[in-house]
């Protein structure tokens, strides 16, 4: 028997941006129903952000016992107790998934666990049953990972196998080269597992200031990574000594026990029936939206990874409490520019980046009316370990004659905290001189921006 009940706001998707906008919507007073087919906080609190992140906190702590030594501060060296680490890490996500479904609750919000479906106007059918009417529908059902075509690719494992991973790997490939790429290959070196970063072109993090990358690449190799660019893989194998990633030259790399493909994400709005309503989406899959977040058809919206925004947890938040702010807060102009989003990637060192690339700056604004500031130094907490050198980037990009901050890109210890104010700084029209009459903290890395000259 079919039930059939009445909301003002039915919200696809229990992750960062359909809890987000529910909720908002549910403060404003109306009646919310939100439909989760997976664990409640999406991608990002089970398999992308948090445990990424936790997983980047033991590698800087491994790091940092390293350091130690050149602090003259000595002792046994800690060993990384992979499966204790995942016990803790998936109970500390128990207890979030926990969290936000006590939150909808407190919200007045009704959760109904089971996979969203249009079915025809104002109306969405849960597992093929329940029917939820409503005159406003979100679509936030977000991404998952996608593999190769190739002979052999289910021998590798995708992000989400990655962090299903009991044991540690000794030897493990990792073929992509945007950030799951680099997280991955540089958290699990550092973890102790050997690691080759397999990429298409000569260098990784496409599109991102090329001081980021090649000062990354640099570091990644100096800490043990090999680096194998310019390769392209045909096919994967088991071999007598485990794995083999063949490339398309005839070379091959042997000896691997897992391969990593972190080749990039698709849209998950397949199997949604959208045909019911006369949503379209691109040929990638994305659904095409307005800066309201609204698709085509009236009363049907879409918000984060299942849209072209930048694919990152905070603006699939703020796009979704936006969008509730409009439909249900009187705040009808209420919209999410995403231009100038900060993005931070927890790479060893991380990458701290805001605004346009030197490059873009040249290009949008004519190389003459560009001006860079560039500082590279020994970080003082790396001052005392004169066997392992790691050097601190940073860059400014300004244009015009007021030399308007539109850039800022930094690569090195600590930079993943530095971003968020500046960030402000610069949303607000900083100038270089504004950054140069601001007093330095002192000694700190992060008062270079305001000394480069
Ligand atoms: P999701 O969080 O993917 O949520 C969508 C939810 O909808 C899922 O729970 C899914 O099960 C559910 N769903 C799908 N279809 C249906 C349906 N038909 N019915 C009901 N439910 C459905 N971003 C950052 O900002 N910082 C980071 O450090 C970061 N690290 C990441 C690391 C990794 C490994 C990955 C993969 C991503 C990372 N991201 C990070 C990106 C971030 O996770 C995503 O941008 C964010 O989760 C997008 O939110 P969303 O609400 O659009 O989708
Ligand atoms: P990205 O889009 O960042 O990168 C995909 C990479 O795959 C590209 O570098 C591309 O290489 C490479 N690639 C694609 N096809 C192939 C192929 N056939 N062979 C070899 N390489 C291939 O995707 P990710 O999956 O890494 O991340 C998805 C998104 O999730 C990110 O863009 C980001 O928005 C978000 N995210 C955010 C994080 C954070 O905030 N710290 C962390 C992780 C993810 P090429 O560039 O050479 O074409």
């Amino acid at each position: 028997m079919s039930h059939h009940h009445e909301f003002d706001y039915v919200v696809i998707g229990g992750g960062s941006g359909g809890i987000a906008s529910a909720n908002r919507a549910a403060s404003h007073g109306a009646r919310v129903a939100l439909i989760a087919a997976g664990p409640l906080g999406g991608t990002c609190v089970n398999v992308g952000c948090v445990p990424k992140k936790l997983f980047w906190n033991a590698a800087q702590l491994a790091e940092s016992a390293q350091l130690a030594r050149s602090y003259a501060l000595y002792g046994d060296a800690p060993e990384f107790r992979w499966p204790e680490f995942t016990q803790r890490r998936q109970e500390y996500i128990g207890r979030l998934n926990d969290r936000y479904a006590e939150g909808l609750a407190s919200n007045g919000v009704t959760l109904f666990r089971g996979f969203g479906q249009l079915a025809g106007e104002h109306r969405v059918r849960v597992d093929g049953e329940t029917v939820l009417a409503a005159p406003h529908i979100l679509i936030a059902t977000g991404g998952e990972p996608i593999r190769p075509d190739l002979p052999g690719a289910e021998l590798g494992l995708d992000s989400d196998g990655f962090f299903a991973l009991q044991e540690q790997p000794r030897h493990v490939a990792v073929v992509g080269a945007g950030y799951i790429a680099v997280e991955l290959a540089g958290l699990l070196q550092s973890l102790g597992s050997r690691v080759s970063l397999v990429m298409r072109r000569n260098h990784f993090l496409h599109g991102f200031d090329a001081m980021l990358r090649e000062g990354l690449m640099e570091a990644m190799a100096a800490a043990g990574v090999t680096l194998l660019p310019k390769r392209q893989v045909s096919r994967l194998a088991r071999g007598a000594r485990g794995l083999e990633l063949h490339f398309t030259d005839g070379e091959r790399l042997q000896g691997i026990d897992t391969v990593l493909w972190a080749v990039g994400r698709r849209p998950r709005s397949r199997d949604l029936n959208l045909e019911a309503v006369g949503v379209y989406p691109d040929d990638a899959g994305y659904l095409p939206v307005d800066r309201y977040q609204n698709t085509r058809v009236e009363g049907i919206y879409a918000v984060g990874d299942v849209t072209r925004a930048p694919a990152l947890t905070p603006v699939a938040i703020a796009a979704g409490r936006r969008l509730a702010d409009r439909l249900f807060g009187g705040q009808p102009e209420r919209y999410l520019d995403s231009s100038l989003t900060p993005t931070v990637i927890f790479s060893h060192p991380p990458i701290a980046t805001v605004g346009l690339t030197e490059c873009e700056a040249q290009e949008r604004y004519g190389v003459d009316n560009v001006r860079v500031y560039r500082s590279r130094f020994t970080p003082l907490l790396r001052a005392l370990d004169r066997d392992h050198p790691q050097v601190t980037h940073m860059k400014l990009v300004t244009v015009g004659a007021e030399e308007r901050i539109v850039g800022l890109h930094a690569l090195g210890d600590g930079v993943e905290e530095m971003l968020q104010g500046f960030a402000v700084a610069i949303r607000m029209g900083a100038r270089k001189r504004d950054f140069d009459d601001t007093i330095a903290i002192h000694p700190t890395s992060a008062e270079e921006f305001v000394t480069m000259r």
